[in-house]
């Protein structure tokens, strides 16, 4: 019954340690979860009042496909003032997510075999969306002593004549790097040089908090007209569930990507377009005091893995993710499991972690590193201290 394509689909498993630890929660066990990838906060009242009273002038209907005007001013206004970068409403989209300006960018550009390089590690939908389509992803490792910065040489080795499109991810998830400004001009070159399409993932912008964050659209007019620019409103205004995201680039490739949309989904919800307005054209304060906040935790994270016996992590740029290499711990045995169980991978670390201390991290295999686990580190101070209290519990017992 079913395609081809969806027998070989992985589904997201960001999404699905979530749902997990949700559901075992809701069964009355107590699990500590550093899966979700949302910020605990709730979105600021000014947003949500902004929501209401677009519900309340009648603002319930069919949009233009591409998101009302005076989203994509604010879009275009944002960009100037964070980025530098000069666009017109023409040139912008507004979807359902920054996981949908994706999508609609795979189907918009890729050719059945056309190549995307995906540096590795890379947040896990990136190689999915080009296999439903018929590409192929390709991955390019970055590596853990450079803090996981861009490899432009490893790159510039990975480019064949099918190669399409460069994904970048900077701040990036899972490994919270931010990515040099040297790197990025290599990168920005090797793209004009060999013809490429830059899809610049900037979602996790705000949440810089070593290095400053530079949109690689920034550096040239050539690279500018090559570049894919996408951000969210999901990750800085802690409106996951909104569902708003937005991209501005060469406007034949947003127009190619609107007319995609307006086969799929239309509009992104209405309501939700005028609570994004507010986001972006109001007071930036609540920003500002969120990323103080996880950067105070993001220490506070590090620092405790860095204690734990076999577990070792870099120091995150930005972000709010910690990605910890467990590989030490692989080899050593879970004796207390049903039947006794050899860690040999990311996967039966997180089952480990689960089982054992009830804490709930996502396997570094889903993000291309096996040696590794990831834990989100947007939740409580509190959680995250029992959080480690009791991973290094469960590790002291491993034979
Ligand atoms: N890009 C990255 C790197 C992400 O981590 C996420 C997950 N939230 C997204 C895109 C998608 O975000 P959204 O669809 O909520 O805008
Ligand atoms: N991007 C977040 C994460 O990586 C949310 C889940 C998802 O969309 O994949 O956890």
């Amino acid at each position: 019954m079913l395609a081809e394509r969806v027998k070989t689909l992985a589904p997201s498993s960001t999404l699905a340690v979530q749902a997990k630890a949700k559901a075992l929660r809701a069964q009355g066990i107590d699990v500590i979860s550093f899966g979700a990838g949302e910020p605990d906060f709730d979105t600021p009242e000014r947003i949500k009042a902004a929501a209401v009273e677009a519900m309340r002038r009648g603002q319930t209907k069919y949009t233009e496909v591409a998101g009302i005007p005076e989203l994509r001013r604010a879009v275009c206004a944002k960009f100037k003032r964070d980025n530098g970068l000069e666009y017109e409403p023409a040139d912008v989209l507004v979807a359902c997510g920054a996981k949908h300006v994706l999508f609609n960018m795979v189907v918009a550009v890729l050719d059945p075999g056309d190549e995307v390089l995906i540096p590795s590690p890379y947040w896990v939908s990136y190689p999915e969306q080009a296999r439903l389509v018929g590409g192929v992803p390709v991955e390019v490792a970055t590596s853990e002593r450079t803090g996981f910065d861009l490899d432009p040489e490893r790159l510039s080795a990975a480019v064949t004549p099918r190669t399409k499109v460069i994904v970048l991810n900077s701040p990036n998830n899972p490994t919270g790097a931010v990515f040099s400004a040297e790197a990025l001009r290599a990168v920005a070159r090797l793209a004009v040089e060999r013809d490429l399409l830059v899809v610049s993932d900037e979602c996790y912008e705000a949440l810089t908090f070593e290095g400053r964050h530079v949109s690689i659209a920034s550096l040239g007019p050539e690279i500018r007209a090559r570049t894919l620019v996408i951000n969210t409103c999901s990750k800085a205004y802690a409106m996951t569930g909104w569902r708003i995201g937005y991209a501005a680039g060469p406007r034949e490739l947003i127009r190619a990507m609107t007319d995609v949309q307006s086969q799929v989904t239309s509009n992104a919800s209405s309501v939700a377009q005028w609570a994004a307005v507010e986001a972006l054209a109001g007071s930036q304060d609540e920003v500002g005091r969120m990323t103080a906040e996880f950067d105070r935790r993001r220490h506070r994270i590090v620092n405790g893995l860095n204690a734990l016996p076999g577990v070792s992590c870099v120091k995150p740029k930005g972000a709010f993710y910690a990605f910890a290499n467990v590989s030490a711990l692989f080899g050593r045995s879970w004796e207390s499991a049903e039947t006794p169980v050899r860690l040999r991978g990311s996967l039966d670390v997180a089952a480990f972690l689960l089982a054992e201390a009830r804490v709930a991290v996502v396997p570094g295999l889903d993000f291309g590193a096996d040696t590794h686990v990831r834990l989100s580190y947007a939740t409580s101070d509190a959680l995250i201290g029992e959080g480690l209290a009791r991973m290094g519990a469960a590790i002291r017992k491993l034979r």
